[in-house]
């Protein structure tokens, strides 16, 4: 039995210090530390550093050159143990939207990992399906020639594996497969590249949406006389919003905003894709070339194509630019995106009987250690 003294410890509702956190496999008690005798513990000193629970990435297509795209096993593991770094412990591979059999075959690939008995990295909880029942006119870097007509069918095929999926709920089809997969299975049905009306998207929530995909980038905006898809997220509390905060996609102004019409529906991701973790250069996304250059990712066309955030970044960016105490910006990358794909009771907050997936941190929120199920699985150089 392991245990984690000497540390500023993220819960899900306050920081607490002179506490321990005891673990196995899962989380033991968590317990004022003159309570209990160190020596009965292999005791890890957090050095007054944060203790915070392992980041939950619900949407990443690449990291250190490789895509969940490609369809390669060895590319999954390289991602899994590479986001380690940081602070992720779970995470949603997310395809693109490229042709049906490759998706298909990068679907086969996350099954491959997911199901196997051993140890390859951050914790898989299922695809995230960005595309391809998506609008052409707000596809972003997404390939035009394979957006397909919404089809519930395809996504009952896979909903052993699907966690999420993206559709625009006003094109042809949409609503029929947003009821469908709303009626029959779990899977989180998330609105983005989207051309949609304000009345359309309100229609596409009481069907059965629940999430909006990286909220603002690739759908309609807000306006005072059109309020659009970020206008319907934005007022519908049982929908739950992505945000890409790289402080590129949105401006930081309005992270302070999003976080107190949000609250705990408000999900950071990275939506990094293969060049995330990699020098500036040259890459691709979904077939497509792309241009790093420090924090963005550009089409030759000046469309841009994801991102290269890491997950402790963005909580770093949010807690520099809003109001939000280090708990509550640590909240929307792990338990808020855990909560949205219905996993809280297993992830997401340092609690007794949930996994012991606990990140030691410093003060810019660098990851220094991660431990993923109770064994430790990173320590920063
Ligand atoms: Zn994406």
């Amino acid at each position: 039995m392991k245990c984690i003294v000497n540390g500023k410890v993220l819960l899900k509702d306050k920081m607490a210090e002179g506490v321990a956190i005891v673990f196995d496999e899962k989380i033991e008690k968590i317990i004022p530390t003159d309570e209990i005798n160190l020596s009965d513990y292999e005791v890890i000193d957090a050095q007054g550093k944060f203790v915070s629970p392992g980041l939950v990435d619900m949407h990443i297509h690449g990291y250190l050159g490789a895509d969940v795209s490609d369809g390669d096993v060895e590319g999954l593991k390289l991602m899994a143990k590479g986001i380690l770094e940081n602070g992720v412990t779970s995470w949603c591979p997310t395809t693109m939207t490229v042709s049906k059999a490759e998706i298909e075959t990068a679907f086969d690939c996350v099954r491959t990992l997911k199901n196997c008995d051993g140890y390859y990295g951050a914790r898989i909880l299922g695809v995230n399906s960005e595309g391809p029942f998506i609008n052409p006119a707000k596809k972003g870097a997404q390939a035009e020639e394979h957006i397909l007509k919404p089809d519930a069918d395809f996504v009952k095929k896979h909903a052993d594996i699907i966690k999420l999926f993206t559709v625009a709920p006003e094109v042809d089809g949409a609503t029929e497969c947003i009821k469908q997969v709303k009626a029959d299975t779990d899977v989180l049905i998330s609105m983005g590249h989207t051309n949609a009306t304000f009345e359309d998207a309100v229609t596409g929530v009481e069907n059965g949406v629940r999430h909006a995909t990286h909220l603002f980038n690739a759908m309609t905006a807000l306006s005072h006389r059109s309020p659009g898809v970020v206008g319907a997220a934005l007022s519908n509390d049982k929908v739950s919003c992505e945000l890409i905060a790289d402080t590129f996609h949105v401006d930081k102004g309005l992270f302070g905003l999003l976080a107190k019409i949000k609250g705990d529906k408000l999900c950071l991701i990275t939506d990094c894709i293969r060049a995330g973790g990699m020098p500036d250069g040259d890459y691709t996304l979904g077939g497509q070339p792309v241009h790093k250059e420090g924090i963005k990712c550009l089409m030759p066309d000046g469309t841009i194509a994801g991102s290269v955030l890491k997950l402790n970044e963005a909580v770093y960016n949010l807690y520099t630019n809003s109001e939000l105490e280090l708990y509550e910006a640590v909240k929307c990358a792990s338990l808020n995106p855990a909560a949205a794909m219905g996993a809280d009771d297993e992830i997401g907050s340092l609690e007794e009987g949930k996994n012991a997936d606990i990140i030691i941190a410093d003060d810019k929120f660098n990851v220094v250690m991660t431990i993923l199920d109770g064994e430790i699985v990173y320590r920063g150089k």
